[in-house]
């Protein structure tokens, strides 16, 4: 006997399960009338919507504590403390910072773990990344479950299947990551992105650049990378590798770059740039490049002057992005969102110096407004579009 086919939730509504969860992951808490007149369904659907995601554990339908109201008390519909997390982690050089963030963004736990040059290898990350998820099952309420890991990379990730093609400060080449975290986690489903990718999509969800179609996020750590999204998509190229802004020539007779080159713009605005301007021979890491930012605010010269230089850098680097791609927002993550804070004005005037006026006039630039995590909640939001495209397969 066949199974009745009515008994099989169909396309439509589980479309229309994830427009729901998707709504209230992006604007948090919603009455039903709200939902109603964002999606553009019917009352009675949307009742019929919500007790699904209810009923699925999804999310959950309350009255706000708290709430001073007059009159008849309105049920919001919202995350739920015991519902679905995703295990977002930032893979860094020298760090594994992990998060459980619940439906609508929220950080329910963190773990992070200091990463040495020998436990570099995908395995052992891989391994030190499920000792993160369990301490983050422990972490979090009884019955809460985790729905997907995303992991930032800080490397080219070929889209297709997860293959880190090259991640110059982990010394990795070609390393099948998503295959080695699915072999160790499975029953979690695993995905891998580039963290300046990650860092724009988090940006735009619930950063600095919400309601942006055309915008760059610009972050600087050990290395430099861009997030680009043109036009309201996001821009991958046909390996989904582009955007490595880092490794374009900014002068051919200049310092030698980790990927083969020379005169990378990386040699000139990243980390190890700062370093050599400040006169300090000695490698970058959160503490020496955290140095020369409170040496500068404390009025050190050699400090002032380092941030100074890299600034005018990052304005003609900002300067190019801006002649090719017309953004109308520039995100400047890690330390280059201290260089934008601290020098604020040398980076514009060297933009307005080196851009077209037409395009120049249009485009500002600002901080994440994610702060550090902007890639940590991309990362994220990518483990959660596995549940928003389907939200009934994953119970
Ligand atoms: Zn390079």
């Amino acid at each position: 006997v066949s199974q009745p086919a009515a008994a099989r939730p169909d396309a439509i509504r589980r479309h229309n399960l994830g427009l729901v969860l998707s709504l209230v992951h992006r604007r948090g808490e919603l009455t039903r009338a709200q939902l109603t007149q964002a999606l553009g369904l019917n009352r009675s659907t949307i009742g019929d919507l919500v007790a699904d995601l209810s009923e699925l554990g999804l999310l959950r339908e309350h009255v706000p504590t708290g709430a001073n109201r007059v009159g008849r008390p309105s049920h919001v519909v919202g995350p739920r403390p015991d519902g679905p997390y995703a295990v977002a982690v930032d893979l860094e050089a020298d760090s594994l910072t992990s998060a459980a963030v619940a439906i609508g963004g929220q950080i329910l736990a963190r773990r992070e773990s200091k990463l040495d040059p020998e436990e570099h290898g995908p395995i052992t990350v891989a391994e030190k990344i499920a000792g993160h998820v369990e301490e983050l099952a422990a972490a979090t309420a009884p019955g809460a479950w985790a729905v997907g890991l995303g992991v930032s990379v800080p490397g080219l990730v070929r889209a297709s299947d997860g293959v880190v093609e090259v991640a110059p400060n982990l010394e990795w080449r070609g390393k099948p990551f998503r295959a080695v975290l699915n072999d160790r986690l499975p029953g979690l489903p695993a995905e891998v992105g580039n963290d300046a990718d990650l860092g724009v999509l988090a940006e735009r969800v619930r950063g600095a650049a919400g309601g942006s179609d055309d915008v760059i996020y610009l972050t600087g750590k050990i290395g430099v990378g861009a997030g680009i999204i043109v036009g309201g998509n996001a821009l991958r190229g046909h390996d989904g590798l582009a955007g490595e802004v880092g490794h374009v020539v900014f002068d051919p007779g200049g310092p030698p770059c980790h990927c083969g080159g020379r005169g990378c713009v990386e040699t000139y605005v990243g980390e190890a740039a700062l370093l050599r301007a400040a006169g300090r021979d000695i490698a970058p890491s959160r503490e020496s490049v955290a140095a020369v930012f409170a040496d500068a605010r404390a009025g050190d010269l050699a400090a002032i002057r380092a941030v100074s230089q890299i600034a005018d850098s990052l304005g003609r680097v900002a300067a190019n992005l801006v002649n090719l791609l017309n953004p109308q927002l520039i995100v400047l993550g890690g330390s280059l969102g201290e260089i934008l804070t601290l020098a604020g004005d040398t980076v514009e005037a060297s933009l307005t110096r080196h851009a077209l006026a037409a395009v120049r006039s249009s485009v500002s630039l600002t901080t994440a407004g994610l702060g550090e995590d902007s890639s940590l909640l991309g990362a994220a939001e990518l483990a959660f579009q596995v549940l928003i495209a389907d939200p009934v397969r994953q119970r």
